[in-house]
């Protein structure tokens, strides 16, 4: 098994669009597994478990620890190359399963303000079918509005980036999520925090830490 770099953090603090950026022109060099990704490929399926699996992301609610063990544990443990993982752990029996398995990750915390992760939702679109993200106003604008740049698909707010269900996941983060980072922090995994609230220099501080590693 490779190292296993967890990316920790609010959902929507920014650690898939770090990660995206970190990578360009390295893809070769990792793997990266996404738990979400991961789970709408699932959801694909027409097995039992999958249909059990998708009607708790219909509902917002984390899918039930074991399924996700079964899943990602053997993923990560079958990783040829390092292996950055967005999404996993996300309650305290996950990190167990995953030190219990052996797997002692790096973890690195991407820190944001509540207020400002709010922001930056309502202000964000994506296209449907690439995954590009662009926002409404500010720095990330497409050149054709409404347009993806990449693909030119019709661009959408994403469901997720409504303000009642970031609020939702904000406080399932703070419940079942944050209390992880002391069960890891006792376990004497590595724990790094990089502020987000500024992608200039989170950037450059992640690209720094990866390196040094
Ligand atoms: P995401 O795109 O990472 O927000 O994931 C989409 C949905 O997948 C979540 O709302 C959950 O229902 C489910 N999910 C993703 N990761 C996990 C996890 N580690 N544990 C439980 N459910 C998860």
């Amino acid at each position: 098994m490779k190292s296993v770099i967890v990316l920790f953090g609010k959902p929507g603090a920014g650690k898939g669009t770090r990660l995206s950026e970190f990578l360009e022109g390295k893809e070769e060099q990792f793997d990266v597994l996404s738990v979400g990704t991961l789970l709408k490929k699932v959801r694909m399926k027409q097995t039992e478990l999958s249909q059990k699996a998708t009607s708790y992301m219909d509902s917002d609610k984390l899918v039930p620890d074991d399924i996700i063990n079964a899943i990602v544990i053997e993923e990560l443990k079958a990783a040829e190359k390092p292996v950055f993982i967005d999404g996993f752990p996300r309650t305290v029996a996950q990190a167990e399963a995953m030190l219990g398995a052996g797997i002692y990750p790096i973890v690195i915390e991407f820190y944001i303000d509540d207020d400002l992760l709010l922001a930056r939702s309502s202000n964000r679109i994506v296209c449907p079918s690439c995954g590009e993200p662009y926002t409404l106003t500010g720095f990330k604008l497409p050149k054709k509005k409404g347009f993806c740049d990449k693909c030119g698909t019709a661009l959408i707010k994403r469901l997720d980036d409504c303000e009642q269900v970031v609020l939702n996941r904000l406080k399932v983060y703070q419940k079942e999520t944050y209390p992880i980072l002391d069960v890891l922090a006792k376990a004497n995994v590595q724990i790094y925090t990089i502020n987000n609230s500024s992608p200039e220099l989170a950037r450059a501080q992640f690209a720094e830490l990866l390196n040094s590693l």
